[in-house]
């Protein structure tokens, strides 16, 4: 033994909880006596397809991955300005969509200074606001989960920073109508849009981008374009802030594996759009099954997952017996949530077993 000390750790990380963690999948599939290859796993809101198939042949391809990505992304930021219809100097690309709100909150909340979120939301905000020694104002949602305006106006305190709103929502999955958006916009605070399901609705607060100076639209290819394991997100906003961001971002953020996979896919967008179009049917399809299912409530959702709302109090049980029968949806063990279930939009057979599986234990 030594009687060395650990130096003290900052207050605020020291304090962190870990983000809510569950056994691998692997795990409890084991337990559960169900095969690997039989387990359905739907509870990242991933993409069933995959990535496009021309993704994998341009990283065989490719034959540069000696040298470091460019840290000025001028590549990235060209085919990206394409995608969202906004020049590159406004455009920032970064590792998965989380490590542009982790950038965003670096450079704009301090210890002392805090962030509002529009409450059930994506949890990332909560999370990379704590890492900043920040804190988050939640507002609830209303009955319908739609946004409580003058609520989220009467939050804002001299302090406050950022309003990040998620539009679909996850997990809910409805979207900020305009005339919400330019209200918070009209506050002053900045404003991130985050549209990581743009593809699933077409509802997007780009041209808006012209007319806020406040405003940060966030789109992510983890969702509608497969790629959530090579991490790439892209957010548009005022040149300055861009340029800002480019400079205390970490230089390589971007891998060269991710944007070899993100500029074959923007080639590649007419096929992937078609998926999406059957991700889409397939959610309304699963709706009407959903909707048949006794003391169950689906959420409408114009996304690739929907939210379920089970009996009270059987949330834990229902999702238990779900990770029994091999399916790994997404739960929420307290707060407002815990009579919820989040389920991805999967491939039709899983969509099927899903139902079933509900309809057995909702019973
Ligand atoms: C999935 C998700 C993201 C994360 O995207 P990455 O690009 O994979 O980091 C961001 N925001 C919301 C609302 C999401 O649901």
């Amino acid at each position: 033994m030594t009687n060395k000390k650990m130096p003290s750790m900052l207050p605020y990380i020291e304090a962190l909880e870990t983000y809510e963690t569950y056994d691998p999948m692997e795990v409890m599939a084991e337990r559960a006596g169900i095969a690997p290859e039989k387990i359905i796993r739907l509870n990242g809101n991933e993409n069933p397809y995959g990535p496009s198939p021309k993704v994998a042949a341009a990283l065989g391809d490719y034959q540069n991955f000696n040298y470091y990505p460019d840290p000025g992304q001028r590549n990235l930021r060209r085919v990206l300005s394409g995608y969202l219809n906004v020049e590159p100097e406004r455009i920032v690309a970064g590792n998965g969509s989380d490590e542009l709100i982790d950038l965003l909150l670096r450079i704009y909340v301090g210890v002392g200074d805090n962030v509002i979120i529009p409450t059930p939301t994506f949890g990332m905000y909560t999370f990379s606001t704590g890492i900043c020694g920040g804190e988050t104002i939640s507002v609830e949602r209303d009955d319908t989960f739609e946004i409580d305006l003058e609520a989220m106006k009467s939050a804002i305190t001299s302090n406050s920073k950022i309003i990040f709103l998620a539009s679909p929502n996850n997990p809910t999955g409805n979207i900020v109508p305009e005339a919400q958006a330019r209200a918070l916009l009209d506050t002053g605070l900045l404003v991130v849009m985050d549209e990581a399901y743009f593809e699933f609705c077409g509802e997007t607060a780009i041209p808006l981008l012209s007319e806020y100076p406040n405003l940060v639209v966030l789109r992510t290819f983890s969702k509608w374009a497969g790629l959530a394991g090579l991490r790439i997100g892209v957010g548009a906003m005022n040149q300055d802030l861009a340029t800002t961001m480019m400079a205390m971002k970490p230089p390589y953020n971007v891998n060269l594996a991710a944007e070899v996979a993100v500029t074959t896919s923007l080639e590649d967008t007419s096929g992937l759009l078609a998926r999406v179009t059957q991700i889409v049917e397939e959610r309304d399809r699963m709706m009407e099954k959903l909707k048949q299912v006794t003391n169950l409530t689906a959420w409408p959702s114009q996304a690739n997952f929907i939210l379920c709302q089970v009996p009270d109090g059987r949330g834990k049980e229902i999702f238990d017996g779900l990770c029994s029968r091999g399916i790994f949806l997404r739960y929420w063990s307290n707060g407002r949530l815990k009579n919820f279930i989040r389920t991805s939009i999967g491939l039709p057979h899983e969509t099927d077993a899903v139902v079933e599986a509900f309809r057995e234990l909702c019973a």
